[in-house]
C-alpha cells in the first residue's frame, strides 16, 4: 500500500495551488485527477481576477506557454429584455496594464500550466484516476480508494470542484439545497485570427467581458461573454428551481441566448469549439459546509466558495487562495505530526483572515437578494421601456423625462415593492 503526506483529490485551481504549496514544502505529494489531463473536466466561464495568482507566480502572464488569454478592461453590465438592452459600460484602461485586474482564461490551458507548477515543485501527479471513496479509520479520514488501489496520507485534500461527492459523502458535510444550486453552461466559439479584435475593438491583449441580467425573462441568474485571444467564452448560470419551473433545458436557452439581438451580433459566423456544463452551489457565508476534519480539508468549489456579485463572478481566485491556505495548513498539521481535527483547525483560522471568508461573510446576503423574481422580469422590463419611450421619437408628443419615470413601473411592480428591493439590495452591499 501507498503512502504520501498529502494526498489531494481534484487537479482543478484548488487541487494544483494546494499540491504546489505542500510539494514546495518538501512534503510527499499525490495530485489525482479523474480527466485524462487537468483541465479536460472542468468548466468555468473563464474570467480570473489576477491576484492570488499573481502572488503566487509574479508576472506568470509573461511566460511561455502563457497560461491566460486577455487583460480584461472593460466591463459591459447588461439588463435585457427580448428585443432591448440597457448597459453600463466601464472601460479603465489601468486594468490591461501589468499587474492587471483579470483575465479571461481557458482551463484547457490555465489548469496543466498549474499542474505542472505542482509536478516542478515535487508533488506526483496521476491522471485519468477516479477517486472512489474516502478511507476512514476509527472516524478519521486516513487514505483514498480508486478501484482495487487504497492510497493512505496523513491529509486528504478534497478539491474536487461543485460536485463534492466525497466532501458529502465520506464526511460530514450537508447536502446542497436546491433553492441555491444553480446549473451553468458554457461554449468556447472560435472566430477567425484578428476577428476578435476587430468585433470588440481590442488593441493589443485588453479584452471585454459582458455580464448579462434579464434573459431568459424570468429565469433567475444571468449570462456571458468574454473575450479570448481568438475564441469567445458564452455561457448562462440559471437556478436550476427557476428553471424547471419555466420548463426549458440549459441547452435550449443557450440557444436562445445567443439568438438575442445584442449577443448574435457579437458570435455571429463563429465556429463552436467546446462545450460543457455543470452545478454551481451558490448557498455562499450561511450554506458553507464543513470546512475541515480529523484527517481532511475541502478547499475551492467543494467547499461552497463561489462568490456572485451581479457585477463580479468569482470563483477561481477563491479557489486558488482557499487550496493555497489548505496545503499550507496541512504543512503545519503533518510537521507537527497532528493531522487530527485539532490539528488542521489553523484552515479555518487562516481562510477567516483571508478576502476567502472575509468577502463571503460581507455579501452574505446576496444569494438571497439575487433570489428575487423581479430582477429577472419586471425590473428589466421597467428600466429598458423607460430608456425606450426616452429615445423614441416618433412626433405623438413626448411625455416629460419625470413623468416616464414614474409610469414606467406601472403594471409591474409598485413604488413601496421597489423601494423596499432597492433598500435589501444597498443594505446587503
Ligand atoms: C458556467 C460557469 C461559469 C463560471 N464562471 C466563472 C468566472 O468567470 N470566474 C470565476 O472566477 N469563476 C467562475 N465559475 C466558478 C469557477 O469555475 C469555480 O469556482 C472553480 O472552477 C472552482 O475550482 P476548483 O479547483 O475548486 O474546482 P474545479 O475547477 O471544478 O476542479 C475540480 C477538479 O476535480 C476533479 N475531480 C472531481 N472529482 C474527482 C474524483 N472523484 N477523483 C479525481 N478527480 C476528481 C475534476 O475533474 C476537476 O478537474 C464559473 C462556474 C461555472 C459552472
Amino acid at each position: 500500500m501507498e503512502r504520501f503526506d498529502v494526498v489531494v483529490v481534484g487537479a482543478g485551481l484548488a487541487g494544483c495551488a494546494a499540491a504546489y504549496t505542500a510539494a514546495r514544502e518538501g512534503l510527499q505529494v499525490l495530485l489525482a485527477e479523474r480527466g485524462s489531463q487537468p483541465g479536460t473536466k472542468t468548466v468555468s466561464g473563464g474570467l480570473l481576477y489576477t491576484h492570488v495568482l499573481g502572488r503566487m507566480f509574479p508576472k506568470f502572464w509573461e511566460e511561455d506557454p502563457c497560461p491566460v488569454e486577455r487583460a480584461i478592461d472593460r466591463n459591459v453590465l447588461s439588463v435585457l429584455t427580448p428585443t432591448r438592452a440597457v448597459s453600463l459600460d466601464y472601460f479603465d484602461s489601468e486594468f490591461s496594464r501589468p499587474p492587471f485586474n483579470a483575465f479571461s482564461v481557458l482551463r484547457s490551458r490555465l489548469d496543466p500550466w498549474l499542474a505542472a507548477k505542482a509536478e516542478a515543485a515535487g508533488a506526483v501527479p496521476v491522471y485519468g484516476i477516479k477517486i472512489d471513496t474516502l478511507v476512514s479509520e476509527h472516524g478519521r479520514v486516513v487514505g483514498i480508494r480508486a478501484g482495487n488501489d487504497e492510497i493512505r496520507a496523513e491529509v486528504v485534500l478534497l478539491a474536487e470542484g461543485s460536485n463534492a461527492i466525497l466532501s458529502r459523502g465520506g464526511t460530514p458535510n450537508p447536502k446542497p439545497d436546491p433553492k441555491v444550486v444553480g446549473v451553468g453552461v458554457k461554449q468556447v466559439i472560435g472566430l477567425p485570427p484578428g476577428e476578435v479584435e476587430r468585433r470588440f475593438q481590442l488593441r493589443g491583449i485588453a479584452g471585454t467581458q459582458y455580464t448579462t441580467l434579464g434573459f431568459p425573462p424570468g429565469v433567475e441568474g444571468g449570462g456571458f461573454l468574454y473575450t479570448n485571444r481568438e475564441t469567445l467564452s458564452v455561457g448562462l448560470i440559471l437556478g436550476m428551481e427557476s428553471l424547471v419551473r419555466a420548463k426549458t433545458s440549459m441547452f435550449e436557452v443557450l440557444e436562445e441566448y445567443k439568438q438575442h439581438p445584442l449577443i448574435s451580433r457579437l458570435v455571429e459566423g463563429g465556429t463552436l469549439l467546446e462545450y460543457s456544463g455543470c452545478f454551481v452551489e451558490e448557498g455562499g457565508w450561511d450554506r458553507l459546509p464543513s470546512l475541515f476534519g480529523d484527517g481532511y480539508l475541502v478547499t475551492g468549489a467543494a467547499a461552497g466558495f463561489f462568490l456572485n456579485t451581479g457585477f463580479t463572478l468569482r470563483g477561481m481566485d477563491f479557489a486558488l487562495e482557499s487550496g493555497r491556505l489548505a496545503g499550507e495548513a496541512a504543512v503545519r498539521a503533518v510537521r507537527a505530526k497532528d493531522p487530527t481535527r485539532a490539528g488542521l483547525a489553523s484552515y479555518r483560522a487562516a481562510l477567516e483572515a483571508s478576502f476567502v471568508l472575509k468577502e463571503l461573510r460581507t455579501y452574505r446576503g446576496y444569494p438571497e437578494v439575487f433570489h428575487n423574481p423581479r430582477l429577472y422580469g419586471a425590473y428589466p422590463e421597467i428600466i429598458t421601456a423607460m430608456m425606450h419611450h426616452a429615445f423614441l421619437t416618433d412626433g405623438s408628443g413626448r411625455p416629460h423625462l419625470r413623468k416616464l419615470l414614474t409610469e414606467s413601473h406601472r403594471g409591474r411592480a409598485s413604488m413601496v415593492r421597489i423601494a423596499r428591493d432597492l433598500l435589501k439590495i444597498t443594505g446587503t452591499l
